[in-house]
Protein backbone atom coordinates (compact mmCIF):
# COMPACT_ATOMS: atom_id res chain seq x y z
CA UNK A 1 0.00 0.00 0.00
CA UNK A 2 1.59 3.25 -1.31
CA UNK A 3 2.01 6.66 1.19
CA UNK A 4 -1.28 8.12 -0.20
CA UNK A 5 -3.43 5.24 -0.19
CA UNK A 6 -5.39 4.23 2.99
CA UNK A 7 -7.70 1.11 3.48
CA UNK A 8 -11.07 1.06 1.88
CA UNK A 9 -13.04 1.79 4.87
CA UNK A 10 -10.84 5.29 5.38
CA UNK A 11 -11.24 5.99 1.91
CA UNK A 12 -14.61 5.72 2.38
CA UNK A 13 -14.92 8.05 4.96
CA UNK A 14 -12.41 10.81 4.58
CA UNK A 15 -12.77 11.35 0.66
CA UNK A 16 -14.58 14.40 1.11
CA UNK A 17 -15.41 17.85 -0.46
CA UNK A 18 -13.28 20.55 0.91
CA UNK A 19 -14.31 22.60 3.76
CA UNK A 20 -16.88 25.66 3.24
CA UNK A 21 -16.01 29.04 5.49
CA UNK A 22 -18.40 27.20 7.56
CA UNK A 23 -16.44 24.41 8.94
CA UNK A 24 -18.58 21.84 8.77
CA UNK A 25 -17.43 18.25 9.62
CA UNK A 26 -20.61 16.58 7.70
CA UNK A 27 -20.38 17.49 3.88
CA UNK A 28 -23.38 19.86 2.99
CA UNK A 29 -25.58 19.73 0.01
CA UNK A 30 -24.52 21.78 -3.19
CA UNK A 31 -27.74 21.68 -4.80
CA UNK A 32 -27.18 24.70 -7.62
CA UNK A 33 -27.71 23.76 -11.47
CA UNK A 34 -24.74 26.46 -12.20
CA UNK A 35 -21.20 28.17 -10.37
CA UNK A 36 -20.22 31.77 -11.02
CA UNK A 37 -17.37 33.38 -12.72
CA UNK A 38 -14.75 35.66 -11.40
CA UNK A 39 -14.62 37.84 -14.94
CA UNK A 40 -14.69 36.74 -18.49
CA UNK A 41 -11.47 35.08 -18.86
CA UNK A 42 -12.18 32.80 -15.87
CA UNK A 43 -15.18 31.68 -18.02
CA UNK A 44 -12.91 31.32 -21.09
CA UNK A 45 -10.61 29.23 -19.16
CA UNK A 46 -13.21 27.13 -17.47
CA UNK A 47 -14.90 26.17 -20.87
CA UNK A 48 -11.67 25.95 -22.77
CA UNK A 49 -10.54 22.98 -20.29
CA UNK A 50 -7.40 25.22 -19.27
CA UNK A 51 -8.87 25.75 -15.47
CA UNK A 52 -10.68 22.79 -13.87
CA UNK A 53 -13.80 23.53 -11.45
CA UNK A 54 -17.36 23.20 -11.43
CA UNK A 55 -19.17 24.83 -14.48
CA UNK A 56 -22.69 23.16 -14.65
CA UNK A 57 -23.96 20.27 -12.92
CA UNK A 58 -24.92 18.09 -15.85
CA UNK A 59 -21.10 18.34 -16.34
CA UNK A 60 -20.07 17.95 -12.57
CA UNK A 61 -21.05 18.89 -9.24
CA UNK A 62 -18.87 19.38 -5.93
CA UNK A 63 -21.45 16.35 -4.58
CA UNK A 64 -21.26 14.27 -7.76
CA UNK A 65 -17.38 14.91 -7.83
CA UNK A 66 -16.86 13.36 -3.96
CA UNK A 67 -19.42 10.24 -4.50
CA UNK A 68 -17.32 9.43 -8.11
CA UNK A 69 -13.97 10.05 -6.33
CA UNK A 70 -14.68 7.69 -3.47
CA UNK A 71 -15.92 4.74 -6.06
CA UNK A 72 -12.51 5.22 -8.04
CA UNK A 73 -10.59 5.15 -4.71
CA UNK A 74 -12.79 1.75 -3.78
CA UNK A 75 -12.32 -0.05 -7.56
CA UNK A 76 -8.56 1.51 -7.91
CA UNK A 77 -9.84 3.14 -10.70
CA UNK A 78 -8.12 6.37 -12.46
CA UNK A 79 -11.45 8.14 -13.54
CA UNK A 80 -15.35 8.17 -13.24
CA UNK A 81 -18.28 9.35 -13.93
CA UNK A 82 -21.92 9.25 -12.17
CA UNK A 83 -25.22 8.45 -13.62
CA UNK A 84 -29.21 9.11 -12.83
CA UNK A 85 -28.87 5.29 -12.66
CA UNK A 86 -27.13 2.04 -13.66
CA UNK A 87 -29.06 1.75 -16.67
CA UNK A 88 -28.17 5.41 -17.64
CA UNK A 89 -24.80 4.01 -16.70
CA UNK A 90 -24.65 0.88 -18.98
CA UNK A 91 -26.32 2.69 -21.93
CA UNK A 92 -24.02 5.63 -21.72
CA UNK A 93 -20.97 3.64 -21.66
CA UNK A 94 -22.12 1.41 -24.76
CA UNK A 95 -23.40 4.55 -26.33
CA UNK A 96 -19.94 6.08 -26.00
CA UNK A 97 -17.85 2.77 -26.87
CA UNK A 98 -19.76 1.33 -29.75
CA UNK A 99 -20.60 2.55 -33.35
CA UNK A 100 -22.57 1.06 -35.98
CA UNK A 101 -20.92 -1.99 -37.19
CA UNK A 102 -19.67 -3.09 -34.20
CA UNK A 103 -19.95 -6.09 -32.10
CA UNK A 104 -20.78 -6.83 -28.54
CA UNK A 105 -19.89 -10.62 -27.06
CA UNK A 106 -21.78 -10.68 -23.28
CA UNK A 107 -22.57 -13.41 -21.04
CA UNK A 108 -26.79 -14.16 -21.30
CA UNK A 109 -27.39 -13.74 -17.54
CA UNK A 110 -27.29 -10.28 -17.60
CA UNK A 111 -29.99 -8.27 -15.45
CA UNK A 112 -32.99 -7.51 -17.55
CA UNK A 113 -33.09 -3.99 -18.82
CA UNK A 114 -29.10 -4.87 -20.00
CA UNK A 115 -30.78 -7.67 -22.31
CA UNK A 116 -33.13 -5.45 -23.50
CA UNK A 117 -30.70 -2.81 -24.49
CA UNK A 118 -28.73 -5.70 -26.48
CA UNK A 119 -31.96 -7.54 -27.70
CA UNK A 120 -33.82 -4.76 -28.70
CA UNK A 121 -31.94 -1.08 -29.37
CA UNK A 122 -28.72 -2.11 -29.82
CA UNK A 123 -29.89 -3.60 -33.36
CA UNK A 124 -31.39 -0.32 -34.22
CA UNK A 125 -28.46 1.18 -34.42
CA UNK A 126 -26.87 -1.81 -36.58
CA UNK A 127 -25.05 -3.31 -32.82
CA UNK A 128 -25.46 -6.90 -32.29
CA UNK A 129 -24.39 -8.97 -29.67
CA UNK A 130 -23.69 -12.08 -29.38
CA UNK A 131 -24.26 -14.22 -26.30
CA UNK A 132 -22.47 -16.67 -24.13
CA UNK A 133 -24.24 -19.27 -21.73
CA UNK A 134 -22.57 -19.09 -17.60
CA UNK A 135 -21.66 -22.70 -18.65
CA UNK A 136 -19.86 -22.41 -21.94
CA UNK A 137 -17.18 -19.87 -20.84
CA UNK A 138 -14.65 -22.26 -22.88
CA UNK A 139 -16.10 -20.93 -26.12
CA UNK A 140 -16.08 -17.05 -25.31
CA UNK A 141 -12.65 -16.73 -27.23
CA UNK A 142 -14.70 -18.71 -30.72
CA UNK A 143 -17.51 -15.72 -30.37
CA UNK A 144 -14.69 -12.82 -31.32
CA UNK A 145 -15.14 -11.00 -34.91
CA UNK A 146 -13.17 -8.59 -36.43
CA UNK A 147 -15.65 -5.79 -35.13
CA UNK A 148 -16.09 -7.16 -31.46
CA UNK A 149 -15.14 -3.90 -28.96
CA UNK A 150 -15.76 -5.63 -25.51
CA UNK A 151 -16.99 -8.44 -23.84
CA UNK A 152 -19.41 -7.17 -21.29
CA UNK A 153 -20.09 -9.40 -18.31
CA UNK A 154 -21.32 -9.68 -14.89
CA UNK A 155 -20.39 -11.49 -11.59
CA UNK A 156 -21.79 -13.10 -9.72
CA UNK A 157 -24.47 -13.26 -11.95
CA UNK A 158 -28.59 -12.36 -11.87
CA UNK A 159 -30.77 -14.77 -10.25
CA UNK A 160 -28.46 -18.05 -11.38
CA UNK A 161 -25.26 -16.63 -8.26
CA UNK A 162 -22.67 -18.04 -11.00
CA UNK A 163 -19.26 -17.05 -10.91
CA UNK A 164 -17.21 -16.28 -13.90
CA UNK A 165 -13.32 -15.88 -13.86
CA UNK A 166 -12.47 -12.00 -14.49
CA UNK A 167 -8.70 -13.02 -15.37
CA UNK A 168 -10.08 -15.69 -17.59
CA UNK A 169 -12.11 -13.27 -19.86
CA UNK A 170 -9.63 -10.89 -19.22
CA UNK A 171 -6.67 -12.56 -20.94
CA UNK A 172 -8.98 -13.37 -24.02
CA UNK A 173 -9.91 -9.75 -24.36
CA UNK A 174 -5.80 -8.53 -24.06
CA UNK A 175 -4.84 -11.15 -26.70
CA UNK A 176 -7.65 -9.74 -28.73
CA UNK A 177 -6.88 -6.29 -27.92
CA UNK A 178 -11.03 -5.39 -26.94
CA UNK A 179 -12.48 -3.69 -23.91
CA UNK A 180 -13.78 -5.95 -20.59
CA UNK A 181 -16.13 -4.84 -19.07
CA UNK A 182 -17.75 -5.65 -15.78
CA UNK A 183 -20.88 -4.74 -14.49
CA UNK A 184 -19.68 -5.41 -10.53
CA UNK A 185 -22.85 -4.39 -8.85
CA UNK A 186 -23.71 -7.58 -7.15
CA UNK A 187 -20.26 -7.99 -5.25
CA UNK A 188 -19.96 -3.91 -5.02
CA UNK A 189 -16.71 -2.51 -4.88
CA UNK A 190 -15.62 -3.87 -1.20
CA UNK A 191 -16.44 -7.78 -2.57
CA UNK A 192 -14.23 -7.54 -6.06
CA UNK A 193 -12.23 -5.28 -7.63
CA UNK A 194 -12.65 -6.35 -11.41
CA UNK A 195 -10.05 -3.81 -12.36
CA UNK A 196 -7.19 -5.49 -10.41
CA UNK A 197 -8.05 -8.68 -12.64
CA UNK A 198 -7.53 -6.97 -15.77
CA UNK A 199 -10.96 -5.05 -16.28
CA UNK A 200 -10.55 -1.77 -18.27
CA UNK A 201 -14.75 -0.26 -17.73
CA UNK A 202 -16.57 -0.80 -14.04
CA UNK A 203 -20.14 0.25 -13.93
CA UNK A 204 -22.39 -0.38 -10.58
CA UNK A 205 -26.02 0.20 -10.41
CA UNK A 206 -25.29 2.88 -6.88
CA UNK A 207 -29.62 2.20 -6.44
CA UNK A 208 -28.39 -1.71 -4.69
CA UNK A 209 -26.08 -2.33 -1.82
CA UNK A 210 -24.42 0.89 -2.10
CA UNK A 211 -26.72 2.73 -1.20
CA UNK A 212 -28.42 0.24 0.67
CA UNK A 213 -31.64 1.29 1.90
CA UNK A 214 -33.16 1.29 -1.00
CA UNK A 215 -34.00 5.50 -1.18
CA UNK A 216 -32.43 6.69 -4.22
CA UNK A 217 -31.20 5.67 -7.77
CA UNK A 218 -27.69 6.01 -9.00
CA UNK A 219 -25.14 4.50 -11.11
CA UNK A 220 -20.87 4.87 -12.05
CA UNK A 221 -19.37 3.83 -14.29
CA UNK A 222 -15.00 3.85 -13.59
CA UNK A 223 -11.52 3.21 -14.98
CA UNK A 224 -9.19 4.06 -18.04
CA UNK A 225 -8.80 7.77 -17.53
CA UNK A 226 -9.29 8.23 -21.48
CA UNK A 227 -12.28 5.68 -21.65
CA UNK A 228 -13.74 7.80 -19.05
CA UNK A 229 -12.94 11.27 -20.90
CA UNK A 230 -14.97 9.58 -23.83
CA UNK A 231 -17.86 9.07 -21.72
CA UNK A 232 -17.51 12.09 -20.18
CA UNK A 233 -17.93 14.22 -23.14
CA UNK A 234 -21.08 11.86 -24.63
CA UNK A 235 -22.90 12.42 -21.02
CA UNK A 236 -22.39 16.18 -20.55
CA UNK A 237 -23.85 16.74 -23.84
CA UNK A 238 -26.66 14.22 -23.88
CA UNK A 239 -27.29 14.49 -19.87
CA UNK A 240 -27.86 11.68 -17.91
CA UNK A 241 -25.57 12.71 -15.22
CA UNK A 242 -26.64 12.25 -11.32
CA UNK A 243 -28.43 14.77 -9.13
CA UNK A 244 -26.31 16.30 -6.44
CA UNK A 245 -29.06 15.22 -3.66
CA UNK A 246 -28.43 11.71 -4.73
CA UNK A 247 -24.74 12.16 -4.62
CA UNK A 248 -24.66 13.85 -1.55
CA UNK A 249 -27.31 10.27 -0.19
CA UNK A 250 -25.20 7.63 -2.13
CA UNK A 251 -21.98 9.40 -0.75
CA UNK A 252 -22.55 9.42 3.10
CA UNK A 253 -24.01 5.38 2.24
CA UNK A 254 -20.74 4.46 1.02
CA UNK A 255 -18.88 5.67 4.67
CA UNK A 256 -20.85 2.02 5.74
CA UNK A 257 -20.09 0.29 2.84
CA UNK A 258 -17.84 -1.86 4.05
CA UNK A 259 -19.46 -2.58 7.60
CA UNK A 260 -23.03 -3.20 5.98
CA UNK A 261 -21.77 -5.65 3.39
CA UNK A 262 -19.81 -7.35 5.79
CA UNK A 263 -22.98 -8.65 7.95
CA UNK A 264 -24.89 -8.49 4.71
CA UNK A 265 -22.24 -11.85 3.70
CA UNK A 266 -22.36 -13.15 7.43
CA UNK A 267 -26.12 -13.28 7.43
CA UNK A 268 -26.28 -14.78 3.98
CA UNK A 269 -23.55 -17.73 4.72
CA UNK A 270 -25.80 -18.55 7.42
CA UNK A 271 -28.89 -18.94 5.62
CA UNK A 272 -27.24 -20.58 2.73
CA UNK A 273 -25.87 -23.10 4.89
CA UNK A 274 -28.98 -23.69 6.63
CA UNK A 275 -30.99 -24.11 2.94
CA UNK A 276 -28.41 -26.53 1.92
CA UNK A 277 -29.26 -28.67 5.20
CA UNK A 278 -33.14 -28.04 4.91
CA UNK A 279 -34.80 -31.75 3.76
CA UNK A 280 -37.63 -29.22 1.51
CA UNK A 281 -34.77 -27.38 -0.45
CA UNK A 282 -33.45 -29.49 -3.45
CA UNK A 283 -30.20 -26.91 -3.70
CA UNK A 284 -28.63 -24.08 -2.91
CA UNK A 285 -26.05 -21.93 -4.77
CA UNK A 286 -23.69 -19.61 -2.72
CA UNK A 287 -20.33 -18.63 -3.92
CA UNK A 288 -18.68 -19.25 -0.18
CA UNK A 289 -20.37 -22.60 -0.22
CA UNK A 290 -18.37 -25.52 -1.03
CA UNK A 291 -21.04 -26.78 -3.17
CA UNK A 292 -21.12 -23.52 -5.79
CA UNK A 293 -19.62 -25.16 -9.10
CA UNK A 294 -17.23 -21.70 -9.24
CA UNK A 295 -16.25 -21.62 -5.28
CA UNK A 296 -12.79 -21.54 -5.56
CA UNK A 297 -12.94 -18.99 -8.77
CA UNK A 298 -14.93 -16.79 -6.01
CA UNK A 299 -12.22 -16.84 -3.12
CA UNK A 300 -10.09 -16.07 -5.77
CA UNK A 301 -11.82 -13.05 -6.86
CA UNK A 302 -14.19 -12.05 -3.50
CA UNK A 303 -13.37 -11.21 -0.01
CA UNK A 304 -16.79 -12.93 0.79
CA UNK A 305 -20.10 -14.20 -0.82
CA UNK A 306 -22.27 -11.35 -1.19
CA UNK A 307 -25.53 -11.05 0.11
CA UNK A 308 -27.75 -12.75 -2.54
CA UNK A 309 -28.50 -16.61 -2.49
CA UNK A 310 -30.41 -18.82 -4.69
CA UNK A 311 -31.90 -22.04 -4.22
CA UNK A 312 -34.47 -24.69 -5.58
CA UNK A 313 -37.75 -25.32 -3.25
CA UNK A 314 -39.88 -28.57 -3.55
CA UNK A 315 -43.01 -28.28 -5.87
CA UNK A 316 -41.80 -26.79 -8.96
CA UNK A 317 -43.95 -23.64 -10.37
CA UNK A 318 -46.46 -23.94 -7.59
CA UNK A 319 -44.56 -24.71 -5.03
CA UNK A 320 -42.29 -21.61 -5.28
CA UNK A 321 -44.98 -20.05 -5.43
CA UNK A 322 -46.37 -20.97 -2.29
CA UNK A 323 -43.19 -20.41 -0.61
CA UNK A 324 -43.64 -17.01 -1.34
CA UNK A 325 -47.10 -16.23 -0.17
CA UNK A 326 -46.39 -18.15 3.03
CA UNK A 327 -43.22 -15.41 3.83
CA UNK A 328 -44.50 -13.32 6.42
CA UNK A 329 -41.53 -11.23 7.51
CA UNK A 330 -39.07 -10.81 4.38
CA UNK A 331 -40.23 -8.50 1.15
CA UNK A 332 -41.82 -9.28 -2.39
CA UNK A 333 -40.38 -6.96 -4.03
CA UNK A 334 -37.71 -6.37 -7.60
CA UNK A 335 -35.04 -4.42 -6.02
CA UNK A 336 -32.07 -5.81 -4.07
CA UNK A 337 -29.18 -4.91 -1.47
CA UNK A 338 -31.13 -3.41 0.68
CA UNK A 339 -31.14 -3.87 4.20
CA UNK A 340 -34.48 -6.14 4.26
CA UNK A 341 -34.55 -9.17 2.98
CA UNK A 342 -36.26 -9.75 -0.58
CA UNK A 343 -37.32 -12.97 -2.07
CA UNK A 344 -38.24 -13.48 -5.64
CA UNK A 345 -39.80 -16.38 -7.65
CA UNK A 346 -38.06 -16.00 -10.89
CA UNK A 347 -40.01 -18.08 -12.75
CA UNK A 348 -43.08 -16.64 -12.45
CA UNK A 349 -42.09 -12.84 -12.32
CA UNK A 350 -38.79 -11.67 -14.30
CA UNK A 351 -38.11 -14.60 -16.24
CA UNK A 352 -42.01 -15.76 -17.04
CA UNK A 353 -42.12 -15.30 -20.67
CA UNK A 354 -38.67 -16.47 -21.55
CA UNK A 355 -38.45 -19.98 -23.34
CA UNK A 356 -37.36 -22.67 -21.25
CA UNK A 357 -34.27 -23.13 -23.02
CA UNK A 358 -32.86 -19.65 -22.26
CA UNK A 359 -34.34 -19.86 -18.60
CA UNK A 360 -31.87 -23.40 -18.25
CA UNK A 361 -29.11 -21.61 -19.88
CA UNK A 362 -29.59 -18.79 -17.31
CA UNK A 363 -29.66 -21.41 -14.37
CA UNK A 364 -33.23 -20.75 -13.65
CA UNK A 365 -35.77 -23.47 -12.63
CA UNK A 366 -39.20 -22.98 -11.73
CA UNK A 367 -38.82 -23.30 -7.91
CA UNK A 368 -35.56 -21.21 -7.63
CA UNK A 369 -36.20 -18.64 -4.98
CA UNK A 370 -33.96 -15.76 -4.91
CA UNK A 371 -33.01 -14.25 -1.73
CA UNK A 372 -31.34 -11.23 -1.17
CA UNK A 373 -30.32 -11.20 2.24
CA UNK A 374 -30.96 -7.88 4.43
CA UNK A 375 -29.41 -6.81 7.40
CA UNK A 376 -32.21 -8.04 10.35
CA UNK A 377 -31.06 -10.42 13.06
CA UNK A 378 -30.27 -13.81 10.88
CA UNK A 379 -32.38 -15.61 13.57
CA UNK A 380 -35.47 -13.89 12.84
CA UNK A 381 -34.77 -14.36 8.85
CA UNK A 382 -34.25 -18.11 8.99
CA UNK A 383 -37.42 -18.39 11.31
CA UNK A 384 -39.43 -16.98 8.57
CA UNK A 385 -37.86 -18.85 5.71
CA UNK A 386 -38.57 -21.72 8.09
CA UNK A 387 -42.69 -21.13 8.66
CA UNK A 388 -42.79 -20.55 4.98
CA UNK A 389 -41.26 -23.88 4.17
CA UNK A 390 -43.30 -25.75 6.29
C1 LIG B 1 -30.36 -2.93 -10.87
C2 LIG B 1 -29.26 -3.28 -11.78
C3 LIG B 1 -28.94 -2.48 -12.88
C4 LIG B 1 -29.71 -1.23 -13.22
O1 LIG B 1 -29.63 -0.27 -12.22
P1 LIG B 1 -30.77 0.86 -11.98
O2 LIG B 1 -30.13 1.71 -10.95
O3 LIG B 1 -32.00 0.14 -11.54
O4 LIG B 1 -30.98 1.55 -13.27
C5 LIG B 1 -27.88 -2.87 -13.68
N1 LIG B 1 -27.18 -4.00 -13.42
C6 LIG B 1 -27.47 -4.80 -12.38
C7 LIG B 1 -26.66 -6.04 -12.15
C8 LIG B 1 -28.51 -4.49 -11.51
O5 LIG B 1 -28.80 -5.29 -10.50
Amino acid sequence: MSENKKHFETEAIRTQTETTQFSEHSVPLYLTSGFVFDDAEEMRASFAEEKQRNLYSRYSNPNVNEFVDKVCAMEGAEAGFAFASGMAAVFSTFATLLEAGDHVVSCSSVFGATHGLFTKYLPKWNIECTYFNVGEVDSVESLIQPNTKFIYAETPTNPGVDVLDLEFLSAICKKHDILLVIDNCFATPYLQNPIKHGADLVIHSATKLMDGQGRVLGGVTVGKKELIREIYLFSRLTGPSMSAFNAWVLSKSLETLAVRVEKHCENALKIATYLEAHPKVKWVKYPFLKSHPKHEVAKKQMRLGGNIVAFEVEGGLEGGKTFLDSLKMCSLSANLGDTRTIVTHPASTTHAKVEPEVKAAAGITDGMARVSVGLEHVDDIIADLEKALK
